[in-house]
């Protein structure tokens, strides 16, 4: 039995049932016991890897289509260049090198990294030094261009679960049986936030929102909207929520979601619609990450690196290229959705 998981058994004890958003707000980042706030989960030896943590390729090619959209708006100098929940600076690092040659893009950018863990937070501030931390996507500057990245960010923000139901919906909570945590439904009942997902869902179907993303696309659109900017948002998920997405890892293998509270990994497919829908900005079609790479050139660069490479470190960097691109890895799960000003020209790689 976990710290928290004995937390959450005396409050549900005394105070009922808790929604699965209030499960997984505190499963990741309750003050002492949260899984991020704990621990660097990340890498080969940690609990799951991403991306930028597979290969340098990813970040390189994403902050030079970063670097092309602010070329493309005008290069506009000083703007705000961001990231949300940057887990070890990795990728911001890499897209620090690979636009080191863009003329203007170092002198105009003023780093601020959105992050909620103290642990990951030094983490970062070795390999992005010079950065301003912050803890919510609100407190960003505003009065600037804003180039934002977001890899991995949106899958750890708490989702409700409701399931249809002819009577309305009911909602998914977290309560016990005895000593253990289970999971239960309230009674259903109409819920006019979900009115417009009536027609469109089957009884005994599973829908997902997740309200926390709403004030953080606000936060990112406004500024986006009023001077300029590009948001990329990459993640695993879809266009629209799909059933019950919410899953545990630990250890680098899938776990019960109520098995370990705080000491797993919890996330939830993000809702690209969702987000695209709360925004005002334009939104280029949602393209599989594989896809994207590969029209930024990552064959290409993936070969030139092999160059320099023999023996176990090229099949090492060969089996990366292909985590991060083939349909049967990360390449189709993973999706990419830009947001920039209407009427700003299109970024280029989504088609
Ligand atoms: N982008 C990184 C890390 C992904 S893990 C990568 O690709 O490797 C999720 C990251 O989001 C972590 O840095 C985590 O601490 C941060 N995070 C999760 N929830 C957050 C929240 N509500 N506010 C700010 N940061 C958060």
């Amino acid at each position: 039995m976990t710290a928290l998981a004995d937390i959450l058994r005396r409050q549900i004890a005394a105070q009922g049932p808790i929604t699965v958003a209030d499960y997984m707000a505190q499963c990741l980042l309750h003050p002492r016991h949260g899984y991020y706030m704990t621990r660097d989960p990340l890498g080969q030896a940690g609990d799951f890897t991403t991306a930028p943590e597979i290969s340098q390729m990813f970040g390189e090619l994403l902050g030079l289509l970063l670097a092309q959209v602010w070329m493309d708006q005008g290069a506009p100098a000083p703007f705000t260049l961001a990231e949300l929940g940057p887990g070890r600076g990795t990728l911001m690092a890499d897209i620090l090198r690979a636009t080191a040659r863009v003329p203007g893009f170092h002198d105009g950018a003023r780093l601020h990294l959105v992050e909620a863990s103290p642990v990951l937070r030094a983490a970062q501030a070795e390999r992005v030094p010079g950065a301003t931390w912050h803890d919510s996507a609100d407190d960003l500057p505003e009065g600037q261009p804003l180039f934002i990245i977001a890899n991995e960010f949106f899958d750890a923000l708490p989702i409700r679960q409701f399931l249809r139901h002819p009577k309305g919906w009911a909602e998914r909570v977290v309560g016990l049986e005895g000593d253990t945590l289970t999971f239960g439904l309230t009674p259903p009942a109409p819920l006019a936030a979900l009115d417009d997902r009536l027609d469109g869902t089957a009884d005994g179907t599973m829908v997902e929102t997740c309200a926390p993303a709403l004030p953080v696309i606000d936060a990112l659109s406004s500024r986006i909207m009023s001077l300029g900017g590009f948001a990329l948002i990459v993640d695993y998920g879809d266009w629209g929520s799909a059933g019950d997405t919410v899953q545990a890892i630990r250890q680098q293998q899938k776990d019960p979601v109520l098995a370990h509270p705080g000491e797993a990994d919890l996330t939830a497919h993000v809702d690209f619609h969702a987000l695209a829908k709360a925004s005002p900005l334009a939104a280029t079609p949602l393209t599989p990450q594989g896809v994207l790479l590969a029209r930024l050139g990552i064959a290409q660069r993936a070969e030139a690196l092999a160059r320099n490479l023999t023996g176990a470190a090229r099949d090492s960097h060969m089996a990366a290229y292909r985590r991060l691109t083939d349909a049967g890895e990360m390449g189709q799960l993973f999706k990419v959705l830009g947001l920039y000003p209407p009427g700003a020209p299109q970024p280029p790689g989504f088609g």
